[in-house]
């Protein structure tokens, strides 16, 4: 049986398979969404729920995380991810 890692998501707390979360990482002062799982730098993992999404900007969860102020863009990005990928 393959092993899969599991992951914790910053806003709801629960537990998910790494490969089905969004990894957002902070590298060289920047922050970037990871979308293969393999880039180097410090990482925060995201569900993806809508109530996760909302949550998440309105609380700035990642800001609590990485404890710094993330441009907006990030969050908007993460959101934008999300929605394509529910071809919304
Ligand atoms: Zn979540």
């Amino acid at each position: 049986m393959k092993h899969i890692p599991q992951r914790t998501c910053v806003c709801c707390r629960s537990k998910f398979d790494k490969e089905q979360l969004l990894r957002v990482v902070k590298f060289n002062n920047e922050f970037s969404l990871d979308k293969s799982g393999n880039k180097d730098g410090r990482g925060a993992y995201i569900c993806g729920a809508s109530a996760c999404l909302i949550k998440l900007k309105k609380q700035r969860a990642l800001d609590r995380v990485f404890k710094e102020k993330l441009p907006e863009s990030v969050y908007d990005e993460i959101i934008n991810h999300f929605n394509n990928v529910q071809g919304g």
